[in-house]
């Protein structure tokens, strides 16, 4: 995503507004005191409930993390998620150290039929990873990453981030598809799909996933792999977290030179035209290795702009030469494309897209870019500081994997195209949507599906995921039939 004017904008303000870092905490922390003897709270369908504070003390005594609630030191800055337009205050905060704290945190929720709320990195866009007046199952402490060479595997605890799978594959020489903002959980990312600058050659990170641990909602800890529970592992595949709380992914790793030729070439909106037709009779004929994909945004100075995301992974003096006609073209205002570590792209959006940056986007799919879809994009464009037009380029071995061979359904896209943006203050909320859909609905025709991932509006999950449906409604019944797991893209139980 490449973003440069919402990212300028969004700097100062994000940073101010940091979400606050919890140290982890190994000892019990008060769960309740006073008088009353319970908290309101409210149910899966929505009615009101009446916890014993008896019995949330009891999950307390059965966790190794704390458990929080209103009034507790730790509650505000465990409630916030990345989306700063969302400020919900669930009942309690079940914060997990381990699997076992998962399993205890689930059934408490499963046997009282509390609204749950299943948080990884938080970076949902609709904010589903936090509720009100329901339970928040935290997993953001259980957050290390490990990397084994000889096995070329990694192995991610549920609540880990980017950063920290992409650190520990790095420091062995390796890599795994990873998304573009580093402190995006891997949670949340993987289950949905997970795109990155590397997708072309290795994948989507479902394709990369070769087993899981998974507390689903009867309480009982499985390892789900190709062999072990075969359809539940299929489900997770793109299905989201529909299934159950996944306290560890195992991905496969591959040899990667860190050092990649890579970097943003940005042109005058005025070249758009030029630069999108060029792409659209190019790309089509990239090899694996070329992770290209435009974006169109507004620099804070009004200056419009057409940019190139490019990510070479492979020997880059063939790269250079396979980039070389886009490099060429018209009078770019930057050329930054040049041999880096790759961490320098992993890491290059991370302040821009800081927490508390209040944020909406949409996205579609899309298999072709034609000749009417860039007339399309030039005729949207909106020149707005706070927005922004970007792709996540597929195709490569993320197209090459079978419609139904994993859950996530979009496999014949050449790319996802997103409009939306970012800003600081919540009078811009109304004309910051308003404008990103008006933007959004003018290519919305080219568009087939959409990434539920990056989608703040979300729509129906029963279209969304085409044939396999059925199949997952099936796999729902059979390990979560009361729908615990509902904040989430969901799918009903069969
Ligand atoms: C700034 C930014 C950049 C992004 N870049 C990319 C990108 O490059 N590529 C890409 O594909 N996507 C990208 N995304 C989208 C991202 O993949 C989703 O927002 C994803 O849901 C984030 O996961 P999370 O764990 O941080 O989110 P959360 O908000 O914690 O969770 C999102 C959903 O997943 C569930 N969930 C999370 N962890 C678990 C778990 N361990 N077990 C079960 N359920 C779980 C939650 O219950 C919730 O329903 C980006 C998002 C943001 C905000």
């Amino acid at each position: 995503m490449n973003r440069r004017s919402f990212c300028r904008t969004a700097i100062a303000a994000s940073v101010a507004a940091a979400i606050p870092i919890l140290p982890g905490c190994s000892k019990k922390a008060p769960v309740a005191t006073g008088a009353d003897t319970s908290i309101r709270a409210i149910s899966l369908d929505g009615a009101e409930l009446e916890l014993e504070k008896a019995a949330v003390r009891e999950l307390g005594e059965s966790m190794t993390g704390p458990v929080l609630l209103s009034g507790h030191p730790e509650y505000d800055g465990a409630r916030m998620v990345w989306n700063g337009m969302h400020d919900r205050r669930p009942a309690l905060i079940a914060r997990c150290m381990s699997t076992e704290d998962v399993s205890n945190a689930v059934t408490f929720a499963r046997e009282r039929e509390l609204l749950t709320a299943v948080r990884g990195g938080g970076h949902s866009w609709p904010g589903k990873s936090v509720c009100d007046d329901g339970i928040m199952i935290d997993l953001s402490l259980m957050n290390t990453v490990s990397a084994d060479a000889d096995a070329r595997r990694a192995h991610a605890r549920g609540g880990a981030l980017l950063n920290a799978l992409d650190t520990a594959a790095l420091e062995k020489g390796l890599v795994t598809t990873a998304g573009v903002v580093s402190h995006t959980g891997v949670g949340g990312f993987t289950l949905g799909g997970g795109m990155g600058r590397l997708n072309r050659k290795y994948g989507l990170a479902i394709d990369n996933l070769r087993s899981a641990q998974i507390v689903t909602a009867d309480g009982i800890v499985r390892r789900i792999s190709d062999q072990d529970e075969a359809d539940l592992f299929w489900a997770v595949r793109g299905g989201g977290g529909n299934f159950g709380v996944v306290t560890e992914f195992e991905f496969e790793l591959h040899p990667f030179d860190r050092n990649v030729f890579s970097g943003s070439i940005i042109w005058p909106i005025a070249e758009a035209k030029d630069v999108l037709e060029f792409y659209g009779g190019w790309y089509q004929d990239l090899s694996d290795a070329m992770y290209v994909g435009p974006a169109m945004a507004t620099m804070p100075d009004g200056t419009g702009i057409v940019i190139m995301e490019v990510v070479y992974n492979g020997d880059p003096a063939i790269g250079e030469k396979e980039l070389e006609p886009l490099r060429k073209l018209g009078t770019p205002i930057d050329d930054g494309v040049k041999m880096q570590d790759y961490m320098v792209m992993q890491t290059q959006e991370d302040v821009a897209f800081g927490h508390g940056v209040r944020s909406y986007i949409k996205n579609g799919m899309v298999s072709e870019i034609t000749q009417d879809l860039v007339d399309a994009m030039i005729d949207a464009y909106i020149d707005d500081p706070r927005l922004a037009m970007f792709t996540h380029t597929l195709g490569g071995a993320a197209k090459r994997v079978g419609e139904l061979d994993t859950a996530f359904p979009h496999r014949n896209a050449e790319t996802m195209l997103g409009v939306g943006g970012g800003w600081m203050d919540p009078a811009d909320d109304e004309s910051g949507i308003a404008k990103s859909r008006e933007w959004y609905y003018k290519l919305e025709p080219f568009m087939g599906g959409y990434y539920d991932n990056i989608d703040f509006d979300g729509a129906a999950a029963a279209g969304n995921y085409g044939p396999a449906y059925d199949r997952l409604r099936t796999i729902k019944a059979q390990y979560d039939p009361g729908n615990l797991f509902r904040l989430n893209s969901n799918i009903e139980p069969a």
